[in-house]
């Protein structure tokens, strides 16, 4: 039986983000910096946490609600107190949204074990210490939504990146897992997928791959942080309410199957 439209709430009130405590990592970059002003917008409190602080200070209408937090996520105690920290200044968290990533390029028989290391460390095993840290506060929110920020290429693989797609690859397998031990509780947990995004991972590709990136989407443009932050912004609402385990990708039609 489908509920009545009388009992469903306003459109605003669903996309509404009033009241929650939201973290991001990464919030300094080109995509964690659009999803932290998005968030923000919405009325969430946020918490940035980045190794580096933000160049732009997202300005919401209203009272400034965000607040950086020098943090580097690979790092499993630091994450623990980070988390410990949003937990006992505001009381709760309800969203997180792990932004943070890099990459470190090589084709594979060249590719070094710290390249490898490195970027799994901070792509893939900060996912992990992060939501184990909050998987407690989450489970007591009542309106919990968990985002990583996974890659097309995690899906499909990449020619140079293999330390880049397998930890962009586990990131799915860690939130479907999370999305199947949480969901009693209420917590839905997601993958965002974007593909070609301008900001300054990206800026360094030489033209030539940009350029068949963009000729691989069917919009036939490269994504912007906004984009991506649209699809975040409705997986961390109460828009996504019975979407968990799901990726979305925001790529343009770069890859479909
Ligand atoms: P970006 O380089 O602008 O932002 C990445 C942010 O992560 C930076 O602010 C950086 O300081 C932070 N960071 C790096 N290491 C960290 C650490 N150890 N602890 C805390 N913060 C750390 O890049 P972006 O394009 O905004 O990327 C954001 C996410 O989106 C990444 O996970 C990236 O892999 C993913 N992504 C980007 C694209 C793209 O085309 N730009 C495509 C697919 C996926």
């Amino acid at each position: 039986m489908s509920t009545p439209r009388s009992t469903v709430a306003p459109l605003a009130e669903r996309l509404s983000l009033h009241g929650a405590v939201a973290l991001v990592s990464g919030g300094s970059g080109g995509i964690g910096a659009a999803v932290t002003a998005l968030l923000a917008e919405a009325g969430a409190t946020v918490v940035s946490a980045d190794t580096t602080p933000p160049d732009r200070v997202a300005e919401p209408v209203g009272k400034p609600t965000v607040e950086h937090i020098t943090c580097d996520v690979s790092n499993a105690g630091e994450v623990h107190h980070l988390v410990e920290r949003v937990v006992r200044e505001h009381d709760r968290l309800d969203i997180l949204v792990h932004c943070a990533g890099i990459a470190r390029d090589g084709v594979l028989w060249k590719l070094t074990d710290e390249a490898w290391s490195a970027v799994l460390a901070v792509n893939l095993d900060s996912a992990f210490y992060l939501l184990k840290a909050a998987a407690p506060a989450l489970r007591r929110s009542t309106s919990a939504a968990v985002t990583l920020v996974s890659s097309i290429n995690g899906e499909r693989g990449r020619f140079g990146q293999a330390n880049y797609a397998a930890s962009k690859a586990g990131l799915i397998g860690l939130a479907r897992t999370a999305a199947r031990e949480l969901g009693a509780f209420g917590v839905r947990v997601n993958v965002v997928a974007p593909g070609l995004i301008e900001t300054a991972m990206t800026e360094t590709l030489p033209e030539d791959a940009r350029q068949r990136s963009i000729d691989e989407t069917a919009l036939g443009r490269a994504g912007t942080p906004d984009d991506v932050a649209a699809a975040v912004l409705y997986l961390s609402s109460a828009m996504a309410g019975h979407v968990t385990g799901q990726v979305l990708r925001v790529d343009g039609g770069q890859l479909m199957a």
